[in-house]
Order: structure tokens, then C-alpha cells, then sequence
């Protein structure tokens, strides 16, 4: 199982992270030891202090696909969730700068929680779904999956070209404007609409 995930997906995030829209999609992974174990709480890692909350939206892939055609590709996921791909941003400033991968500011143990998935059916049109982070009751960010520059669609076909995709992979679509810092002791929450799919503690 491996965890694709999209960079620069928002418009607004681009800009308040001073990065330039890139032309073709951007993504890349974390492994399957960056889904936190269950119901364990985020533990700020050590070479870090400051770790970004990002919440996305995660889709997960139902059957093997490579190339997938765009018109076919919401055929490759039945359900989604919320994620947050947990970033060490002091790190991944540091890495950009020196132009180095960035798996050590992303792909590291615990970086990914997800959340209950929910059946896409559930909702009217998934391309218009509101989605929201929440931080001790506070909303730190919300997003609408109209606001993606690349929607679940070409995402799926685009990474399909490269990488095969096989059931149960995840594919995190990107974060909307309002990353920050998280700090021990937080209560980060994720919404889809008004429900209640991710809750965990940040140790
Ligand atoms: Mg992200």
C-alpha cells in the first residue's frame, strides 16, 4: 500500500506558502509508515519545530489502474475521507532550498492520519464538497473541492501514467489556504460537510 499525495492543489495555499502555480501536477509519497497506529495520538517528532497541519481530502483507490483514462477514472475510488499530511515545515524549507527531495519534512512515521472513509455516493457531487479543520473548536481551514486546481479525476489519471495504482492506495488531493502550526495538547478535527470523520491529539 503506498500514499500518493498532491502538492500545490489550491490556489490561495500557493500563494500564502510564496510558491508559483506548476504547470504539471506535483506529487509525491509517504510510505505506509506515515499512517499513525490506531487511535495514537501525533507525537511531535524530535528534528522538528514546526510541523504544519495540512488538511486534504483522501481518496481511496479500489482496483489496480495504470493509465487511466480521465473519463474512467472515478470508477478507481468508492470512498473518501479527510487527512492531514502533517508537515515539518522548518525542514521542508530547508530541503527546497538546496533543492532536495522532501521526504524528511513529509514522509515521516505518524504524517498521515486518516480518517473514517465515507462512501463518495453519499454525496450530491463530490466536486463541490466542503471540508474543514477545526483546532481546539477553533476552524483553522476550510476548503471546497470546486477550489482544486486539478480535481480527483486528472489527479487519478495524471499519477496513473507513472505510478500503478492498486486497491487500497490513498491519494491526498491537496490543502487549502490556512496551514499552520500545531502544538502539544491541540485537538485537531476533520469535517466532510457538517460530519465528523478524523479526531486526534497532537502529543
Ligand atoms: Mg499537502
Amino acid at each position: 500500500m503506498k500514499i500518493i499525495c498532491i502538492g500545490r492543489n489550491y490556489l490561495e495555499h500557493i500563494h500564502e506558502l510564496n510558491n508559483s502555480p506548476s504547470r504539471e501536477i506535483l506529487f509525491f509519497l509517504k510510505p505506509e509508515t506515515s499512517i499513525p497506529i490506531k487511535n495514537q495520538p501525533f507525537f511531535i517528532p524530535d528534528f522538528s519545530n514546526n510541523i504544519h497541519h495540512e488538511v486534504e481530502i483522501v481518496l481511496k483507490i479500489n482496483k489496480t489502474g495504470k493509465h487511466i483514462r480521465k473519463e474512467f477514472a472515478d470508477k478507481y475510488f468508492d470512498e473518501i475521507t479527510i487527512g492531514l499530511d502533517f508537515t515539518a515545515r522548518d525542514v521542508q524549507n530547508k530541503l527546497k532550498n538546496k533543492n532536495e527531495p522532501w521526504e524528511k519534512a513529509k514522509a515521516f512515521d505518524g504524517s498521515a492520519p486518516v480518517g473514517i472513509f465515507v462512501d463518495k455516493n453519499k454525496f450530491v457531487d463530490i466536486s463541490k464538497i466542503n471540508f474543514k479543520l477545526l483546532i481546539n473548536n477553533k476552524i483553522k481551514q476550510v476548503g471546497n473541492t470546486s477550489h482544486m486546481i486539478h480535481d480527483f479525476k486528472s489527479i487519478i489519471s495524471y499519477v496513473s501514467k507513472f505510478i500503478t495504482l492498486k486497491k487500497g492506495d490513498l491519494i491526498f488531493t491537496g490543502t487549502p489556504a490556512g496551514v499552520g502550526q500545531v502544538n502539544k495538547n491541540d485537538l485537531l478535527e476533520g469535517f466532510i460537510e457538517e460530519d465528523k470523520v478524523l479526531e486526534i491529539k497532537i502529543k
